[in-house]
């Protein structure tokens, strides 16, 4: 398609007139001024006055002796007589962004940007609290990080010690279930299928057009359309799957626990349909094990630390023992630490 031209419009700063054409109008027909063209402007949306069979061949040039706008095919005045030598072309006219047709966003001019700048120097330098309540949040900081991290060295007595061991008991069952049916697993049975919402996807709805007029600076100006595809959402239905398979469940738990007194075993727990080694609905086994072993230490100020340690450390560690062991600032024991007394 070919580009489309209009006339550009101007104001006659002589007499007054409104609404002379930029191209066809060089001069004001009412007094005869010459046309400035600092004062083109662009013609509301629909009354815009076409050129037809323009050639553009350049934006104009501004005489230098009498400011005259002349065509960039022109090396004379038209005004004055005057040679194009040094000319400089007219300056081009920006449309105002209007809100019915949105225009692409325009970077923001200086001098918002420095009032901005302005403003926030402004307020640090007028609000003297601010640099308090830094100052006081960086106190409470460092007070946050010193309780944490600062130790200090402690003596106790290893005053009770305790174990537990558990095994879980596992039953082979047929659990209920649900799946994309794409992902089915094996030995699924009693399969159902329902239509579910899986994801969105974008879907093109038609596009967004508005006009982007450009200021060609001979008095016309061109119009562009420029488009944007426009999205929504549209959900994507799949097939979900109901089912319902046999798999090995954690029934129950079986705990055995003690003291010092007691050595460390595993609990026994009754398992039924013991003979059913193969893979039959009802059938139980053994399942994971868990393991703990702990010491409660006191201080002679009957301060109290509770540690986890693994089963070599205490076997080893008789009750009664003075220990040491380095205590955060919080209070809390850092058990790594723990060492029988020297
Ligand atoms: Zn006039
Ligand atoms: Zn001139």
């Amino acid at each position: 398609m070919a580009e489309q031209f209009f006339e550009m419009l101007w104001d006659c700063g002589q007499c007054a007139t409104h609404g002379l054409l930029g191209k066809t109008q060089r001069h004001c027909p009412m007094c005869g001024a010459a046309q400035d063209p600092a004062k083109r402007y662009f013609p509301e949306e629909g009354k815009e006055v076409e050129v037809m069979g323009h050639h553009f061949v350049g934006a104009d040039w501004r005489c230098t002796y009498c400011d005259a706008p002349n065509s960039a095919a022109a090396a004379f005045c038209v005004g004055c007589g005057g040679p194009k030598d040094g000319a400089r072309n007219v300056a081009l006219v920006q449309e105002a962004t209007n809100a019915s047709s949105p225009t692409p966003a325009s970077p923001p001019p200086a001098a918002p940007l420095a009032a901005g700048t302005q403003t926030t120097s402004t307020r640090s330098g007028g609000f003297p609290w601010l640099k308090s309540l830094m100052a006081l949040l960086m106190v409470a900081a460092s007070v946050v990080a010193y309780l944490f991290f600062s130790t200090h060295d402690e003596t106790a007595q290893v005053a009770e010690k305790s174990w537990s061991r558990e095994i879980d008991v596992e039953q082979f069952t047929a659990v209920r279930s649900s799946e994309w049916c794409d992902a089915l697993p094996s030995g699924a049975y009693q399969v159902s299928r329902s239509r579910e919402q899986r994801s969105i996807r974008q879907v093109a709805d038609g596009q967004d057009c508005h006009d982007v007029r450009t200021d060609k600076g001979d008095g016309t100006f061109s119009k562009t359309r420029e488009c944007s595809t426009r999205y929504r959402d549209e959900p994507v239905y799949d097939d979900k799957c109901s089912f319902r398979i046999n798999r090995w469940q954690v029934v129950r738990t079986a705990r055995a626990d003690g003291g010092a007194s007691l050595a460390p075993a595993w609990p026994t727990p009754g398992i039924s349909n013991n003979l059913l080694a193969t893979n039959t609905l009802g059938a139980e086994r053994l399942g994971n094990g868990r393991e703990n072993y702990r010491v409660q230490l006191q201080s002679s100020q009957g301060k109290r630390w509770s540690c986890d340690l693994n089963p070599g450390e205490w076997e080893t560690l008789p009750q009664g023992k003075s220990v040491t062991l380095k205590v955060r600032g919080t209070g809390g024991a850092d058990c790594s630490t723990l060492a029988i007394a020297p």
